[in-house]
């Protein structure tokens, strides 16, 4: 199209003004504030322009789209009323994804959040003593027996746990309260990113800690611990490599010779594990140390998420010595990270379904127990589905992964649910699914749509199966 026959279409297109003077858009206003109008008249000018410019309105095309303007207008609002955050399917086999909100947390925590969030609680109240009470000793009785092995049974070596925001926060935490001015000592291999731009050296940086690096990318003996160690020495850390592995020439100190290290010198020992698992996963095939394993080591202070491996709500977890943990309570950053009340719900849910040892129903614990031959048949199950005269579907071997920081080379065997199509490309039909109602989340690999049901909830498959046959035809 010619720029003169363009720009005599654009002077077609009414102003913000006028729009909002007609009315059918006036009448808009009495269901919806006068911003939010606004906001979907220049949305609805704006895609206008745009197919303008783009070439994709003729005159008597522009004239349609001009009548009906109000209802788009209308149809515009109607879709940003819509919940921007919304469940999808998760088929990429990634059981902790950040991206999709890492670990769906157990039935019997939503319950529980439902239950306290919708009225009032003993959040902060003693109900025995009729007084003010603490909002983590909800959780806080239930890690102290799932962790209790670990220490002895005299009160100083006992475990206790505190609970704030997240992982990152209860890193600040403990390295503001015993490091704020002094030196932490880190081993140059561990100095991590985590997605979301956590960095150690920043988060040491927040806390007013000083890092004293030590040793190499690929080695750091205990000798380099040892030598770095001064009267400004606050702690020894240890960081969880959860996203890379350092393989070859490689040397590390163990978390048993750091902890006699640090006791040799008074100093506490901490790890931060990322991913704590409260359970020993190494009977399914996952090569993950656990909060249990670092506290018997002799690490003094352990922090972890509670979004992660442990498989319920966001939250970072901090325990260790009672005395140390004692500390950090009094720290006034404490009160700054604190949790809510749907958090402590969810946790105690989490936590009571470990006590009881029903892993079942935490479902990433689910997730990860599942076997690739129970994930064949419903893969088999859907590929039999009546998508399978317009999709080619195939089942093939593949390997599921933890993620969320968790052991990056543990991988679960899997059966995956190979799809291609004749007529859209592999991209295509990945953008197609994410159309879909819920959206379903898939990976490509090798020109082919990969389906993993490792991560996806039984209850979902015949939402697969109807969205397969929506997004062939
Ligand atoms: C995931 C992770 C964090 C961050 O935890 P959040 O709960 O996301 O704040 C910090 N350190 C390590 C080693 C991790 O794996």
């Amino acid at each position: 199209m010619k720029a003169s026959a363009q720009s005599e279409l654009f002077r077609k297109l009414p102003s913000v003004d006028d729009l909002l003077t007609q009315p059918a858009i006036q009448s808009l206003t009495t269901d919806h504030t006068h911003a939010f109008v606004v906001d979907a008249v220049r949305a609805v000018l704006s895609n206008l322009r745009q197919e303008i410019a783009s070439g994709l309105l003729d005159d008597a095309g522009l004239d349609l789209a001009l009548s009906g303007l109000p209802g788009a207008v209308e149809s515009q609002l109607r879709q940003s009323m819509k919940y921007s955050l919304r469940s999808v399917i998760n088929a990429t086999g990634v059981i902790l994804h950040t991206n999709l909100g890492r670990a769906p947390i157990a039935d019997a925590a939503i319950d529980h959040i439902r239950d306290i969030a919708a009225g009032y609680s003993n959040l902060e109240f003693d109900l025995a003593a009729g007084a003010r009470g603490k909002r983590d000793v909800h959780v806080e009785r239930l890690f102290r027996q799932l962790l209790r092995e670990a220490g002895a049974q005299d009160s100083e070596t006992q475990v206790s746990t505190i609970v704030v925001n997240n992982n990152a926060a209860a890193v600040l935490l403990a390295l503001n309260t015993f490091a704020d001015g002094g030196e932490v000592i880190v081993s140059r291999g561990e100095l991590v990113e985590i997605g979301g731009s956590f960095r150690i050296p920043d988060v040491m940086a927040k806390s007013g800690a000083i890092l004293r690096e030590v040793g190499t990318t690929n080695r750091t003996r205990i000798s380099d611990y040892e030598n770095a160690i001064n009267d400004r020495t606050r702690i020894l850390l240890r960081v969880h490599r959860s996203n890379f592995e350092i393989t070859g020439f490689t040397e590390e100190a163990s978390s048993s010779e750091l902890a006699s290290v640090a006791q040799k010198h008074g100093i506490p020992l901490m790890e931060d594990l990322g991913s704590g698992a409260l359970i020993d996963l190494h009977s399914i095939g996952i090569a993950e140390a656990g909060v249990l394993d670092s506290l018997r080591a002799g690490v003094d202070i352990v922090t972890y998420s509670g979004d992660k491996l442990l498989g319920g709500s966001q939250a970072g977890l901090i325990s260790g010595a009672v005395e140390l943990i004692a500390r950090m309570r009094q720290n006034s950053l404490f009160r700054a990270l604190r949790v809510d009340k749907l958090t402590c719900a969810a946790l105690e849910a989490t936590l009571l379904a470990y006590v009881r040892q029903d892993h079942d129903a935490i479902p990433t614990l689910r997730m990860m127990r599942l076997s690739k031959e129970e994930i064949g048949e419903r893969a088999e199950a859907i590929a039999k589905g009546p998508a399978s005269a317009k999709l080619k579907a195939e089942i093939i071997d593949g390997e599921s992964l933890l993620g969320g920081g968790a052991a990056p080379s543990s991988v679960l065997p899997t059966r995956l649910l190979a799809l291609t199509s004749d007529r859209f490309s592999a991209d295509e039909l990945c953008t197609r699914l994410r159309n879909c109602q819920p959206p379903i989340i898939a990976r490509v690999e090798e020109g082919r749509v990969m389906l993993d049901l490792r991560t996806v909830f039984p209850r979902e498959d015949s939402t697969i199966v109807e969205s397969l046959i929506s997004i062939s035809e």
